[in-house]
C-alpha cells in the first residue's frame, strides 16, 4: 500500500513538473535622467537603488539569452530569483546614465535597437557607442525592427503589399542590418508599443527570431506563446515597493493606475 502511494506521489509530481510553465519577470526600461523626466525615464539614482535592492534582497540578473534557454529547456536550472533587465530605443541615456550603473553591479542588459535611428537620430547612441558597451560583455543588442513602426497604423494605411514589404523591412532587414553591424546573430525582438497580432506572430517566426517581447504586465513565461512574452515596464512613478512587485510575481496587489503603461 505505501508503496502504491509513493508511486502515485512520484508520477503526480512529475506530472505536476511538466506542466508547471518557467517564469522569468523581464523589466523594460526606456530612458535614464538626473535632472526633468518625461513619461518614460526614471531618475538614474532610482534605477540604482532598484539594482541595490535586487542585489540586497537576493535577486540574480540574469541575460535574456539564459533565461530563455531555461524556459526552452535548454539550461536545466537559474538561479530562483532571477530577473531580466531590458531597454528599448537606444537612448543615448543608456550610454551616459545607466552604463556605469550596470558595470558597477555587474548585470546583464539587453538592448533592443531600431537601427534607422543609430548613428543619426539626436536621442540616440552611435554604433560606436554600442560596440563599445558591448565589449564590457555586459550589454548585448537586440532587434526592435527597423524604425519603429506602429504595426496596426501601417496595417490600416498600407496596401496589403505595402505592408508586408514593410514587415518583411522591420522584421528580416533589421535582424540583418542589426547582425552586419553589431557582428553577432540577433536572435529576439521587442514588439514596437507592444503592437503584434496572428500574423505578426508567424512572420516573426518565419523571419528566424528565437523569441519576441511585448509589454504586457507579466512574467514571461513557458506556458505563452514564445514569440509575445510578457514584460515590466518600468517608469518614473514606479516606487520601489511597485517594483518589488514586479519581481516577485504580486502585481495584482498593485493599485490600477500603477500598472497603467504609458501611451508613447
Ligand atoms: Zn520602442
Amino acid at each position: 500500500m505505501f508503496r502504491l502511494i509513493l508511486m502515485v506521489l512520484v508520477l503526480v509530481s512529475s506530472l505536476l513538473g511538466a506542466v508547471t510553465p518557467k517564469k522569468v519577470p523581464v523589466l523594460c526600461y526606456h530612458r535614464f535622467s538626473i535632472g526633468e523626466l518625461d513619461s518614460m525615464s526614471i531618475k538614474t539614482h532610482v534605477f540604482g537603488e532598484q539594482m541595490e535592492w535586487l542585489k540586497t534582497n537576493g535577486y540574480t540578473v540574469v541575460s535574456l539569452d539564459t533565461a530563455m534557454q531555461y524556459e526552452q529547456g535548454k539550461i536545466k536550472s537559474i538561479p530562483a530569483k532571477s530577473v531580466v533587465i531590458t531597454v528599448d530605443d537606444g537612448h543615448k541615456s543608456v550610454y551616459s546614465d545607466m552604463a556605469p550603473i550596470v558595470k558597477k553591479y555587474k548585470i546583464p542588459v539587453t538592448l533592443f535597437i531600431y537601427p534607422s535611428a543609430i548613428s543619426n537620430a539626436k536621442y540616440a547612441m552611435t554604433w560606436e557607442q554600442l560596440r563599445e558597451l558591448e565589449t564590457t560583455k555586459l550589454f548585448h543588442v537586440e532587434s526592435h525592427t527597423y524604425w519603429h513602426p506602429n504595426f496596426k497604423h501601417e496595417k490600416k494605411q498600407l496596401s496589403a503589399e505595402e505592408y508586408a514589404k514593410s514587415v518583411d523591412k522591420q522584421l528580416n532587414g533589421s535582424k540583418k542590418k542589426l547582425e552586419e553591424k553589431m557582428g553577432h546573430e540577433i536572435k529576439y525582438l521587442a514588439w514596437v508599443f507592444g503592437i503584434y497580432d496572428d500574423a505578426l506572430l508567424v512572420d516573426v517566426k518565419k523571419a528566424g527570431y528565437a523569441a519576441a517581447f511585448t509589454i504586457d504586465r507579466k512574467h514571461a513565461s513557458s506556458a505563452d506563446n514564445v514569440m509575445a512574452l510578457g514584460r515590466y515596464m518600468v517608469i518614473s512613478k514606479h516606487t520601489i515597493k511597485d517594483f518589488e512587485h514586479m519581481v516577485d510575481g504580486t502585481e495584482d496587489r498593485m493599485i490600477h493606475s500603477k500598472k497603467e503603461v504609458v501611451k508613447y
